[in-house]
């Protein structure tokens, strides 16, 4: 046997544990919360796969290229562990996520080095699985247990949640019924389900004790949300809202994402009514054209949607609007494109996103007749990207000679300055002292680069407060 390579100290060292996440938010937090439950097992957090002991790929499914990026990067990390398993080092790969859900033993076929795969639901079993690993190779579990997995979840260390930023995500929803003809959510996450309301007020009072100042509300589809509070009784978004936004030390109030036909009367109400809720809405829309929606099983209109954006811009005029957009979806004419140009002029978006259609095995899309070809997909995505960008930059430019509320998340990139983000989710950078992460000051902003807005602080004012509450 080769010697192990590693300095005495390095051999000593308590084991480590690296999360990668892949996708959308709702991975981001549970590759945190799979952090949490690895530190619990006793693994130390790494920076690197190459420093760890345990390395977890938290994959995402949504589209085609997501899920080839995985088995390339599980390639290099058998890699890593045929080298160490050279030395005697023992290294355990799991995979988690949408992919892990999707397609379960098959990946232990493709790629024999993994030890676990595991799903999006039954995480949290994640110790239990650690040790069924050390016993027998190639663990699976992803089944969709009837047990409550938030509840089995251990609460953050509060070290962890500094680490981690003054902004955090809540995962308050997750999964799906409402099938959208092109979408995997609710197969790889399942039937839609809430978590209780007091439960999540719980984990957001820790994470306010630890530091962080504005929670991102999300799920799925988030504005579905229909948790049970105290009383037992259902009550929906606007009114977990409301009490996210009551817990002392919180200073803003997010969530993601949202989908058109749960815009409720009282959601949209509450824009205009709770002060910590940022003005900004991701709304996707992804198609412009009524015979695209319809085949998408979107359930609504073009005009249902501007409708609802100008009952959002009533309760809040400058609430900053984002989307996504799907181009080159089966049977999308010029003519249908041409009706999503028109949709994104009529609304005037601060920022979206837009993606290829991506034919996803086992999804009605994927079977449709009229396939795309993938060069038309490429000239539309590269127009309507242009036409968004230029959308962006005007509403940046817009932004030029006001005053916000910027909450300072990080250094920036030299000396004395920081960075932090606006109400409309720009980032924004200033001269001002990293005694204000945390904080929210009044920022002037003066210059626009093309994907952040530059000021000057005029009134660090809410810091005092900031720091009292933060005692407190
Ligand atoms: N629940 C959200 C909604 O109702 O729009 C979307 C969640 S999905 C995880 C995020 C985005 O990925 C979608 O809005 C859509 O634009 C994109 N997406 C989903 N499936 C796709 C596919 N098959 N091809 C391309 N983009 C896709
Ligand atoms: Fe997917 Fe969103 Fe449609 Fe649900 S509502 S199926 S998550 S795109």
């Amino acid at each position: 046997m080769l010697d192990d390579p590693r300095p005495a100290a390095q051999r000593a060292r308590a084991p480590r544990a690296f999360v990668k996440s892949f996708g959308c938010q709702m991975n981001v937090y549970d590759s945190q919360r799979m952090a949490d439950l690895a530190a619990v097992e006793g693994y130390g957090e790494a920076a690197t796969a190459e420093d760890a002991d345990l390395i977890v790929l938290n994959t995402c499914h949504i589209r085609e290229r997501a899920s080839e990026k995985i088995y390339s990067e599980l390639g290099k990390l058998r890699e890593l562990k045929d080298k160490r398993g050279k030395v005697g080092r023992r290294t355990t790969i799991v995979v988690a996520g949408c992919v892990a859900q999707a397609e379960g033993a098959e990946i232990l076929r493709r790629q024999p080095a993994v030890d676990i795969v595991v799903g999006p639901q039954s995480y949290h079993r994640l110790p239990q699985l650690l040790r069924a690993a050390e016993a027998r190779s190639g663990v699976v579990d992803t089944d969709f247990p009837a047990e409550d997995k938030f509840a089995h979840l251990p609460p953050s260390a509060p070290a962890a949640v500094a680490r981690r930023g003054v902004a955090a995500f809540v995962t308050v929803q997750e999964g799906c019924d409402k099938f959208c003809s092109f979408c995997v959510v609710p197969y790889t996450r399942g039937a839609e389900a809430s978590r209780p309301v007091e439960s999540i007020v719980a984990e957001i009072g820790r994470l306010t004790k630890a530091g962080v100042r504005e929670v991102v509300l999300i799920g799925q589809n988030v504005n579905a949300y229909h948790g049970l509070d105290a009383a037992e009784e259902r009550v929906g978004l606007a009114a977990l809202i409301a009490r996210a936004a009551a817990v002392p030390g919180v200073r803003r109030v997010r969530y993601a994402t949202s989908h058109p036909n749960d815009m409720t009367d009282d959601l949209i109400a509450a824009h205009a009514s709770v002060e910590a809720l940022a003005p900004y809405l991701h709304l996707p829309v992804q198609s412009g054209s009524d015979r695209i929606l319809l085949s998408m099983n979107r359930r609504h209109l073009a005009s249902d949607y501007l409708a609802i954006v100008d009952r959002v811009r009533q309760a809040r005029p400058d609430i900053a609007l984002s989307s996504d957009f799907i181009v080159g979806y089966p049977g999308e004419s010029d003519a249908d494109f041409a009706a999503t140009l028109a949709l994104v002029r009529a609304v005037g978006f601060a920022s979206s996103y837009a993606f290829k259609f991506s034919a996803r095995p086992g999804t009605p899309a994927a079977e449709m007749a009229g396939q795309v070809d993938d060069t038309v997909k490429a000239e539309r995505l590269a127009e309507l990207q242009a036409l968004l960008e230029h959308q962006k930059q005007t509403f940046n430019r817009a932004c030029v000679g006001r005053r916000l509320e910027v909450l300072f998340e990080k250094p920036g990139r030299h000396d004395g300055q920081a960075i932090g983000r606006s109400p409309y989710q720009q980032a924004v950078f200033a001269e001002a002292p990293l005694s204000l992460t945390g904080a929210v000051a009044q920022v002037e902003i003066v210059d626009v680069r093309p994907n952040s807005l530059h000021g000057r602080v005029v009134s660090p004012a809410s810091q005092e407060q900031d720091l009292i509450s933060r005692a407190g």
